[in-house]
């Protein structure tokens, strides 16, 4: 059996330095991962994108950047305290722990793997809440006046911000306040890789709306946030809406759809975002729990109300996971008997842009090839690399999604012209050297990766 998808993953980014494990020489930290040199710029160009597309690009959204340490009272106004927990059983026997409401994926650590409570001896506890925030001290003394929590959700630092954001903007509803940051929960059962680690990263945005107009806004952000992905290249067939049925519904939610994406393998469809109506639950208790009034005026109309939200949350990681899943090929290539391994990203998210060959290491080709390098380097992140033979190389960037490489050969030095050659259809047009950076700028700009396009000069 071929190995699953996740499996060729975590290999390919351990080699290729997209993700390594977290604490890796100490035998690893449970669900915990590190970005690599490549891993970092791919996730960085995820939030660049979201960041473009939500803040930039929108008069009526507004950037935030909240601490992860808040008030602990947050969290009890929240309903994380009481209420952000999942139901726990443990194996007394193997001493596992499963979550009660996915105990049919679940599966027994003992080999050969079965459902728990299968064998024999398995000693399954009654389900009991198990709080997924992580909890530490503020200050010298660790008692339970100090307890403060590590944010699960990034989403409260926009609401307890909601009045200071609008006064400083003057926006006026409807409006939105947007933010990427560091979230964690304790979860009971982490894993596939970084799709459920207990450190990740959230994009958040929280969109203020008239009562009575938000489920009209509620069906805009669904349809803008499904686009958003669309445009990151992932392959509309494996992109879907699931709907929560009632008894799915978080305590603070009126309607909520997830974005979800086919990972393949034993994942198959899983969310990836979330786009909820939380109606005014969030506002009202922390206008409750402070005794400030998070009311909003609205001046032409004589009004002041708490306005409804439309929160569209999305995860950096598992939105990094689909595009690595998305772009993985393995590939013949004709007239050769090794294959290819291919991440085939869109060029805008491609850590590495271009790969910068000189053919031979002599007649001054790396002098050419590393001051073109050197250029280049200003516009985009590029690779140069000029050891071992020239389709080795070319694979090495395929293996690291590089939309384009440029060659320098023996006619470069003479003609001042290049090679670019194209990762997907491996097609290849000559260009002078001045012109590398201009036809590399005009192909990222149009998102086009091949060499058979309209932009082929
Ligand atoms: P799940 O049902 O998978 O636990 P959730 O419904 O609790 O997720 P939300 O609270 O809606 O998730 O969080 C919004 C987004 O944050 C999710 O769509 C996901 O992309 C991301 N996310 C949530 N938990 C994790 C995690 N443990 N690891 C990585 N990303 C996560």
């Amino acid at each position: 059996m071929p190995p699953d998808v996740l499996e060729t993953l975590v290999s390919l980014c351990k080699r290729r330095g997209f993700i390594f494990q977290s604490s890796e020489i100490y035998g690893g930290t449970g669900s915990v991962w590190d970005y690599g040199p490549l891993g970092v710029e791919l996730k960085n160009n995820v939030k660049a994108r979201w960041w473009q597309s939500m803040v930039r690009e929108r008069g009526d959204i507004e950037g935030l950047d909240a601490a992860i340490l808040m008030h602990p009272k947050v969290w009890e106004a929240s309903g994380h305290v009481s209420g952000f927990s999942d139901p726990l059983i443990d194996c007394k026997a193997c001493k596992s722990r499963f979550r009660a409401d996915k105990m049919d994926e679940a599966r027994c650590p003992r080999k050969p793997s079965k459902h728990p409570g299968e064998y024999a001896d398995c000693q399954l506890t009654e389900p009991r809440q198990f709080n997924l925030m992580f909890k530490t001290f503020m200050g010298p003394v660790e008692e339970s006046a100090s307890v403060v929590y590590l944010r699960p959700e990034t989403a409260q630092g926009i609401f307890v911000n909601f009045l200071n954001v609008q006064q400083a903007t003057r926006q006026k509803v409807p409006f939105g306040i947007a933010q990427i940051g560091k979230a964690f929960r304790n979860e009971i059962t982490p894993g596939n890789f970084i799709f459920r680690t207990r450190e990740f990263e959230q994009m958040e945005m929280q969109f203020f709306v008239e009562p009575g107009t938000d489920m009209e806004h509620f069906e805009a952000w669904k349809a803008r946030r499904m686009e958003w992905h669309l445009s990151l290249g992932l392959d509309p067939s494996r992109l879907e809406f699931h709907q929560h049925a009632p008894d799915e519904l978080a305590h603070y939610a009126k309607a909520a759809f997830d974005i979800q994406f086919d990972f393949g393998g034993t994942l198959g469809f899983q969310e990836i975002e979330g786009v909820h109506n939380r109606g005014d639950f969030d506002l009202r208790r922390h206008q409750e729990f402070s005794t400030k009034k998070l009311e909003y005026v609205d001046q032409v109309k004589n009004t002041r109300y708490l306005p409804f939200v439309i929160e569209t949350s999305v995860g950096a990681d598992r939105v990094t996971l689909a595009i690595l899943a998305n772009a993985l090929r393995e590939e013949l290539v004709p007239g050769e008997t090794e294959g290819r391994t291919v991440l085939g990203f869109h060029p805008a998210l491609a850590p590495i842009k271009a790969g910068v060959f000189p053919l031979t290491k002599k007649d001054g080709q790396p002098e050419m090839a590393e001051k073109l390098a050197v250029d280049l380097r200003k516009k985009f992140p590029v690779f140069y690399d000029e050891a071992g033979a020239i389709g080795r190389r070319y694979r090495r960037q395929d293996e690291a999604g590089t939309p384009f490489g440029i060659t320098i050969d023996s006619d470069s030095t003479k003609n001042d012209d290049v090679t670019i050659r194209f990762r997907d259809d491996m097609g290849q047009i000559r260009v002078s050297s001045s012109r590398v950076a201009g036809v590399i700028g005009e192909y990222l700009a149009a998102d086009i990766p091949t060499a058979d396009s309209r932009l082929v000069p």
